[in-house]
């Protein structure tokens, strides 16, 4: 089944449309915005929007307010910072549902933009509650969901709302995000290869199991790859480890084998011997952590064979780091697979908050073909779960 588009929906003129984004920016102490890309994503949309003269309302949530109304999450800095943007005035709603919200709705006039206070000041925002949905629903003809980032949660502005609205499609941001992943993962030039990282083999075993019927070949890295080595036989040190999955990681490295995917594994690390930006380091072979050390970067020699396996790919997918790039000692690892993976002559597409941010300070960005918006929403994708968010559109996205 297909989604259909704001772009495809004839006349919205006038119309109001809901649009739900992921506004959930990162802010300081003093409630400053440290980075406003989830914002400047879903401008095309916005923009989009206000060219056909709609009306448009924007909803979000942000941070965790724990269906409680508290300031201190309030959406304001974020419209703030959206009026700035579109160089336009953006009247901030008290509150996301009833007559006050309403009062604001009727008043718009076609081309005007008005942001709904956080969702998530009502508890019925995360138990999907139909009677706070159809509230919602209530102040609008048109629903758009332009939240890649929350696509796999079941929340009323993302599933119920659904229910109550007659015209439902999805935004740009989404359309860049399916149509990537479609790339990358329903229809991908071959040979296609999944770089996998970050702290824990539990939360991406999933992931392994559905990549191994796709990837040509499966790079581990991260703390992850602690887990592999010493199912193998491996000699750990203090590195991290999740003793209860050693024997699912040995089964993954056989299955991957058995299909043949060709696995890479690291052959050397940076280890340390405390988990401290000053610790004492040194670079070995895996053969040779010493056992009161940890491994916390992988080292120069298993970057040259990463390097070397992605080559000849035409697809690469990237989620988590190599190792503990927030500590400069540990970042070289990470970096250097950025640059390896920008450098590539492949469709590269990187997900996951972690892995965003290292290929942000490596300053690669630009020469990634995609940068997912969404973490655990891309990781189930990667899963291969039908995100509820995406399968109401699909669903109901039609005509
Ligand atoms: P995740 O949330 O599972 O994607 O993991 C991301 C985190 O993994 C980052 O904060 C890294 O610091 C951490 N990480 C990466 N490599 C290692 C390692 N070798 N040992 C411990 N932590 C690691």
């Amino acid at each position: 089944m297909t989604i259909r588009y704001i772009d495809e929906i004839k006349d919205l003129s006038g119309k109001r449309i809901f649009l739900r984004v992921d506004f959930n920016v990162p802010l300081d102490a003093n409630g400053n915005i440290t980075d406003d890309t989830r914002i400047r994503a879903v401008l095309p949309t916005i923009n989009y929007a206000l060219d056909c003269n709609a009306k448009v309302i924007i909803a979000s949530h942000l941070g965790r307010p724990k269906g409680e109304k508290n300031p201190k999450f309030s959406m304001a800095p974020a419209a703030i910072r959206l009026s700035r943007l579109l160089d336009k005035e953006i009247t901030m709603a008290p509150d996301c549902i009833g007559n006050p919200a309403k009062k604001l709705v009727d008043a718009m006039k076609p081309g005007d933009v008005i942001m709904l206070e956080n969702l998530r000041f009502y508890p019925g925002e995360e138990k999907n509650d139909a009677e706070f949905a159809r509230s919602l629903a209530e102040l609008c003809d048109i629903y758009v969901n332009d939240a890649f980032a929350v696509s796999h949660r079941a929340h009323a502005s993302v599933e119920a709302i659904t229910n109550f609205v007659p015209t439902i499609a999805a935004g740009f941001l989404m359309k860049n995000e399916m149509s990537f992943f479609e790339k990358a993962m329903q229809n991908p030039v071959h040979p296609l290869v999944a770089i996998l990282g970050g702290s824990k083999v539990s939360g991406k075993i999933e992931v392994i199991d559905n990549l191994l019927n796709k990837v040509d070949k499966l790079i581990i890295g991260g703390g992850m790859a602690f887990t592999f080595l010493k199912a193998l036989g491996y000699g750990i040190g203090k590195s991290l480890v999740e003793e209860p999955l050693l024997e699912t990681a040995l089964n993954t490295y056989n299955k991957a084998r058995e299909k043949g995917v060709k696995i890479y594994l690291p052959v050397d690390c940076v280890v340390a011997d405390r988990f401290d930006p000053a610790a004492e380091i040194k670079i070995t072979p895996i053969q040779e952590i010493p056992n009161d050390w940890m491994a916390l970067d992988i080292g120069p020699a298993t970057v040259t064979l990463f390097s070397e396996a992605l080559q000849n790919c035409k697809t690469i997918i990237w989620n988590g780091p190599m190792g503990v790039f927030e500590m400069d000692a540990f970042s070289r690892g990470t970096f250097a697979m950025v640059s390896a993976v920008a450098n590539s002559y492949a469709l590269t597409i990187v997900g996951g908050g972690d892995t965003d941010v290292a290929v942000h300070r490596a300053g690669e960005f630009a020469k990634i073909s995609y940068i997912s918006t969404g973490g655990g929403a891309f990781l189930e994708l990667l899963e291969g779960k039908i995100l509820p968010g995406i399968r109401v559109l699909e669903e109901k996205g039609h005509a």
